[in-house]
C-alpha cells in the first residue's frame, strides 16, 4: 500500500490561516513574570511562520516582531558545540537525557551529577556555552554564537538590551546552577563568563520568520533553504532533533509528542519552533505561557496544523509536500 500522503501548499496555507483565526482571541496563560521585561511585552502579539524546502516562508500575524529567543537559543548553541566537538563528546561532557523536571531545576543537577542533563535545559545550556570556542575569550565566544544563530536564522538576531539587563539582575537561580556545575566539573570555562554569555544569548531578539528558518535548517539536514547555504553537517540533524524531541517542551514534552507529534522547543519569551524532518520548519509566537513555560497560543496553533494535515511523525505515513494535487483519474 502506498503510504505517501501528498499535501499541497494550498492546504498548508489554509491550515496556517485557520490556526491563526481560531486562536487569535484566546486569552489563556500569562506572560512570564520572573524576568521583568517579559511581563511587559504586549500579550496580544501572535504570529505563525512556516519555512518550506524551496525557501518560501509562509507567515500570518506578527511575524516581524522581535521577541526574546530565550530557551530556543539553547538549540543553536547545542548545535554549535555538536559541530565543534562531535556528538560523542557532547554526550560525555553534557548528556542528552530529559530530566523530567523544570528547565531551571537544581534538584536535577543534584540527582544526576554524573551525567547532568541535556544542552536544552539551563544547566546543560550553561555547560554548552562554557564549551564554545575560543574557550577563555568572552568576546570571541559571543561572536561565534551570534554568527551561528545568524546562519541558522538566515539573518542577524539583535540583542534586546533591556531584556539582557532585566535578566542579568534577576538570574540568581542560574548563577547557583553555574557554580553548582563548577563543583561537579561540568563547567569548562569561567562560570561567571559562561552565565553572562548564556544570559545574553537568551536576550537576543528574533522574529517568528527567523525562527521558522532556523527550524527548517534543522528539518533539511543543516541546509538553510532561505540562504541556500549549509550551516552544519547533515549528520547532526538527527542528533539535535532527538534532543529537541525528548526535552524541548520542558516537563510537558511527553504529552506534547503524544498529542502533536512534532519535535519542538519553546522559550519563556513565548516562541516555539517545530522541526518536521524533510517537510518544514515552523515557528509560532505569543507571549502568554502555561505553567511549564510553553506559549499557550503557539502550542494550540502548531497542534492544530499538525492534526489538520495528519502530520504526526509516528503515524506511519510519509507526508510529501507537492505544488498541486493531481486530478483524480
Ligand atoms: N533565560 C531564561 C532562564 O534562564 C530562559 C528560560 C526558558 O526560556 O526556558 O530562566
Amino acid at each position: 500500500m502506498d503510504r505517501d500522503r501528498r499535501i499541497t501548499r494550498e492546504e498548508l496555507k489554509a491550515a496556517l490561516y485557520e490556526a491563526y483565526r481560531r486562536f487569535k482571541g484566546n486569552t489563556s496563560g500569562k506572560n512570564a513574570d520572573y524576568i521583568p521585561y517579559l511581563a511587559n511585552v504586549d500579550k496580544d502579539l501572535f504570529g505563525i511562520s512556516i519555512c518550506l524546502k524551496d525557501g518560501e516562508v509562509l507567515t500570518v500575524g506578527d511575524c516581524n516582531y522581535r521577541f526574546g529567543i530565550e530557551s530556543i537559543s539553547k538549540v543553536a548553541t547545542a548545535l554549535l558545540v555538536l559541530k565543534e566537538y562531535g556528538p560523542e563528546t557532547i554526550i560525555d561532557m553534557i548528556g542528552a537525557d530529559a530530566t523530567g523536571m523544570p528547565f531551571n531545576s537544581i534538584l536535577a543537577i543534584l540527582l544526576e551529577n554524573e551525567h547532568p542533563s541535556t544542552p536544552l535545559v539551563n544547566a546543560g545550556a550553561i555547560s554548552a556555552v562554557s564549551m564554545v570556542c575560543p574557550v577563555g575569550n568572552s568576546r570571541g565566544k559571543w561572536e561565534t554564537m551570534v554568527q551561528n544563530i545568524t546562519e541558522l536564522c538566515g539573518s542577524e538576531p539583535q540583542l534586546i538590551n533591556e531584556l539582557y539587563k532585566s535578566e542579568s539582575v534577576s538570574n540568581h537561580n542560574n548563577r547557583a546552577i553555574a557554580w553548582l556545575l563548577k563543583g561537579y566539573d561540568r563547567i569548562y570555562d569561567d562560570p561567571e563568563m559562561s552565565l553572562d554569555l548564556y544570559t545574553r544569548q537568551c536576550s537576543l531578539g528574533v522574529t517568528a520568520t527567523q525562527l521558522s528558518t532556523m527550524a527548517a535548517t534543522i528539518a533539511f539536514g543543516g541546509y538553510n533553504p532561505v540562504t541556500k547555504r549549509r550551516v552544519f553537517p547533515a549528520a547532526l540533524s538527527e542528533k539535535i532533533t532527538s534532543m529537541i524531541a525528548s526535552v524541548g517542551m520542558y516537563e510537558y514534552t511527553g504529552d506534547w509528542m503524544f498529542r502533536t507529534g512534532i519535535p519542538a522547543k519553546s522559550g519563556v519569551g513565548g516562541g516555539i519552533i517545530g522541526v518536521l524532518p524533510g517537510i518544514f520548519g515552523i515557528a509560532a509566537f505569543a507571549p502568554p505561557i502555561d505553567k511549564a513555560g510553553n506559549s499557550v497560543k503557539a502550542q494550540l496553533a502548531i497542534r492544530y496544523i499538525m492534526e489538520e494535515l495528519r502530520l504526526h511523525i509516528f503515524n506511519g505515513e510519509r507526508a510529501v509536500m507537492v505544488e498541486h494535487q493531481p486530478a483524480p483519474v
